[in-house]
């Protein structure tokens, strides 16, 4: 992924929105203190996030700008968590935002959660934002320390800024999971004999999978919601449930159902057994599961059957010494921290970089050179010294005049 204009566009939009209600609530940094009466109207704490809590306390415009600059960079560049489960541990410095992007598919839910390291004078400042067409709009107000937040499908960005008066270390783990429970008791993924989107008559497609187990074999809520029996030709003895989550889920086949016509149950909760009615007569016993996203239609339920977000491992420590140089021939820069990631830039020998941090891929480490974030092999990178020129821009700077 490079550098995304109206990714970094749309952001502008909404800090500009969020500035506009800071001054609504006339609480700008000149809004009277020490003076023992405030000229300006109170403060409407729930109108205010803790960005623009941070933002008020800072004195200089330029250095307003320039916090805010830095995270708007910072979401632009966001790249993207690989696999299921990813960890980063950083240091950043006083003012310097790094962001990570998790995309989300149907049916799976996302775990988000930030330590931080030391104790800084002011912790860094944790958000959550979600990518609404070409627009980062954010989530709520910060994450606390420790604290796991979920999100739901979509694409997500987690942003870590520090404080411009502290720099602080940071882990920042996402993970993401299916967010449903296997529908039959004591079966598995080598038990579905038909998957999504198999061909059907008449130009069908098959909206869902087949658990085949032994006849009375029990069927489960896949997750919290209200149940619904129903019947009909092609599925017989069917029950529909549908989930908090936007997702109904729908069983088939059943030999017999163990609800009430309507009833809530929890996640696992028995539904019925697996059986061969409507269509399925003469077949051996199976269970027909899909899932729709409601009114958008079926989707392949194998991502939401995965299992829950897993803990990602635990990242190495990242170097002691945060300004770098390429102690190689040529480096890449890459979108993604493996061989296999897409080359953003190439490095020449002993061009600068500032480690932002270290992966839980080692030896693949975070960094930002010439402005341009992404990842690199660890082991072709050396300590700089002042000898090796100026170094890597980073935290929250002055925009050039
Ligand atoms: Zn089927």
């Amino acid at each position: 992924m490079t550098r995304s204009a109206p990714a970094r566009r749309g952001f502008r939009i909404v800090l500009a929105a969020l500035c506009v209600l800071t001054a609504v609530a006339g609480c700008g940094p000149r809004g009277g203190n020490g003076e023992g009466v405030s000229q300006a109207p109170a403060a409407l704490p729930w109108t205010r996030s803790e960005r623009e809590r941070r933002l008020a306390r800072i004195e200089d415009e330029a250095a307003r700008a320039a916090w805010t600059a830095a995270a708007e960079e910072a979401l632009a560049q966001a790249p993207t968590a690989p696999g299921d489960a990813y960890a980063e541990r950083g240091r950043l410095q006083p003012g310097e935002a790094v962001a990570l992007r998790i995309e989300v598919p149907p049916g799976q839910v996302g775990r988000i959660r930030l330590q931080v390291h030391g104790q800084p004078a002011a912790p860094p400042l944790a958000e959550l934002y979600r990518l609404d067409g070409a627009t980062w709009r954010r989530l709520g107000d910060s994450v606390p320390a420790g604290a796991a937040r979920r999100v739901e499908e979509g694409v997500h960005a987690a942003l870590v800024q520090a404080d411009p008066g502290a720099g602080a270390g940071y882990t920042l783990q996402l993970s993401r999971g299916g967010r449903a429970m296997f529908p039959v008791e004591g079966a598995a993924r080598y038990d579905i004999g038909g998957v999504y989107g198999d061909p059907r008559p008449g130009g069908r497609i098959h909206e869902g999978i087949d658990v085949f187990a032994e006849r009375g074999t029990p069927v489960l809520a896949a997750e919290q919601g209200v149940a619904m029996q129903r019947q009909s030709d092609l599925g017989g003895r069917t029950v529909w449930l549908r989930a908090g989550s936007g997702l109904s889920y729908y069983y088939a086949h059943l030999d017999e159902v163990a609800i009430e016509p309507a009833a809530r149950v929890e996640q696992g909760e028995v539904l019925g057994g697996v059986g061969s009615s409507g269509n399925a007569q003469g077949t051996p016993p199976h269970l027909h599961f899909g899932i729709y996203r409601r009114g958008r239609g079926s989707i392949d339920p194998l991502p939401s059957l995965a299992a829950p977000p897993q803990e990602a491992f635990e990242p190495i420590e990242p170097p002691a010494w945060p300004e770098a140089r390429v102690d190689a021939s040529a480096l890449n820069l890459r979108a993604a921290p493996g061989d296999d990631g897409a080359v953003r830039e190439r490095l020449e020998r002993g061009a600068r970089l500032r480690v932002l941090a270290a992966t839980d891929r080692a030896p693949w480490l975070r960094v930002r050179a010439g402005g341009v974030q992404g990842f690199v092999h660890g082991g072709y990178l050396a300590e700089a010294t002042a000898a090796d020129g100026p170094p890597e821009e980073g935290g929250a700077r002055a925009p050039a005049p």
